[in-house]
């Protein structure tokens, strides 16, 4: 039977089957049909070559705000995924129980995009606006209601992949600890991982924060420039990080507007201590800089000096398994046909960090097309062609 589409001639990179090298890949019927070189073309639907490019599984963004128009934080997916090449969205917490349903139907069921949901331990998501609109959806006990988030998890089950609380003196105020032992109660009982925000400031202290998560729960802005440094006064990663990723805890990037600093990302990759997930945290303050979007954050990585397929594996295979989707973040044959062209530029390229640092590098990623649901995606392309 004739592939519905074949990307010819490109560079294959997919750590789940030790793939780094030039082969075709194939879709049929949404989903990855073959793979390997000079995959027949013949009465092919659609035949693409991805000479010259890097082709990946569809790059998964593990933190991003896409609740788009239904919270203000939000960005519009679509957008997102045009200019970073992702395939999938995963929003965090951007809603909670009080309005999972409407992020679902008006935005997660229309979109071509995929999205994937963490539902906020605080009942109505994240209400704050975009800069002095600081509203903290976690430090009135009436909003953090396990069973309320145990039903919307269940309700939603098919789009939810966790429960995600931001813990922090800005948005769990007085209460310290307490809403993220309250949401890891409601992950054990929907059994779901737990994604925790570690906040500027404290309190809760870091060790508060990442002492209690459990093996498969996810610290997000884990190289944090602020109060609540990953860093102790002498430069060594905590022991709570090095503990925690020992059980395995997950270490998500969740670049933001406030969450990365390229100082204490080196001091920390110099120690050993690299990201399990490279992710955007893309929202309204920080969709035109310094996040911009995955791609970006994937850039700043390979200029510290991460080798590419680990870049790859911490935007695709570890997110899918963070996820419990093995579908994606993988191009083995029967998988969702989801994929990214990329290329590298070389050049001088300037990169901005959460508090202004400037780094500059010689490599930059860009996307050259995008597969979903194993069609060629028209309104993922690139918008120069050269
Ligand atoms: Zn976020």
């Amino acid at each position: 039977m004739p592939f519905d589409l074949v990307l010819t001639g490109g560079h294959i990179i997919d750590p789940t089957q030790g793939l780094d090298g030039p082969a075709d890949v194939a879709f049929r019927d949404g989903r990855v049909a073959a793979i390997g070189p000079g995959l027949h073309t013949g009465g092919a639907g659609d035949v693409r070559s991805a000479k010259g490019c890097y082709v990946t599984a569809g790059l998964i963004d593990l933190h991003t705000h896409v609740y788009h128009h239904g919270t203000a934080i939000s960005v519009d997916a679509e957008r997102v995924a045009r200019a970073s090449g992702s395939t999938t969205c995963v929003d965090t917490g951007s809603a909670g129980a009080g309005n999972m349903a409407g992020f679902r139907h008006h935005v997660i069921e229309r979109s071509a995009v995929r999205i994937f949901a963490y539902v906020n331990l605080a009942y109505p998501g994240i209400f704050q606006g975009s800069g002095v609109m600081r509203l903290p959806e976690a430090e009135n006990l009436d909003y953090l209601s396990i069973p309320h988030c145990v039903a919307a998890v269940r309700a939603h089950r098919e789009h939810v992949v966790g429960i995600k609380i931001r813990v922090g003196l800005s948005t769990t105020g007085r209460l310290g600890a307490m809403p993220l032992h309250l949401a890891i109660r409601a992950g054990e009982i929907a059994e779901v991982p737990v994604m925790v925000h570690v906040g500027a400031a404290p309190p809760p202290r870091i060790e508060e924060i990442v002492d209690p998560l459990r093996p498969g729960d996810i610290v997000t802005h884990c190289y944090t420039p602020k109060l609540n440094s990953p860093l102790t006064a002498g430069g060594k990663v905590r022991d709570t990080y090095l503990a925690a990723r020992e059980r395995g805890v997950v270490f998500d990037v969740g670049h933001g507007a406030g969450s990365f600093g390229f100082d204490t990302a080196r001091q920390m990759v110099d120690q050993g201590f690299w990201p399990d997930v490279i992710s955007s945290d893309v929202h309204v303050d920080c969709i035109d800089g310094p996040a911009h979007d995955v791609l970006v954050t994937m850039s700043k990585f390979l200029c510290l000096g991460m080798p590419l397929p680990e870049v790859i594996r911490a935007t695709t295979a570890t997110p899918a398994r963070v996820m419990s989707h093995p579908e994606l973040g993988t191009l083995a044959p029967g998988s969702a046909g989801d994929a990214t062209l990329l290329v590298i530029d070389k050049g001088d390229f300037r990169y901005v960090d959460s508090i202004g640092a400037v780094m500059s590098g010689d490599q930059r990623l860009r996307q050259r097309g995008i597969v979903l649901r194993g069609s060629w995606w028209d309104d993922g392309r690139p918008s120069d062609t050269a």
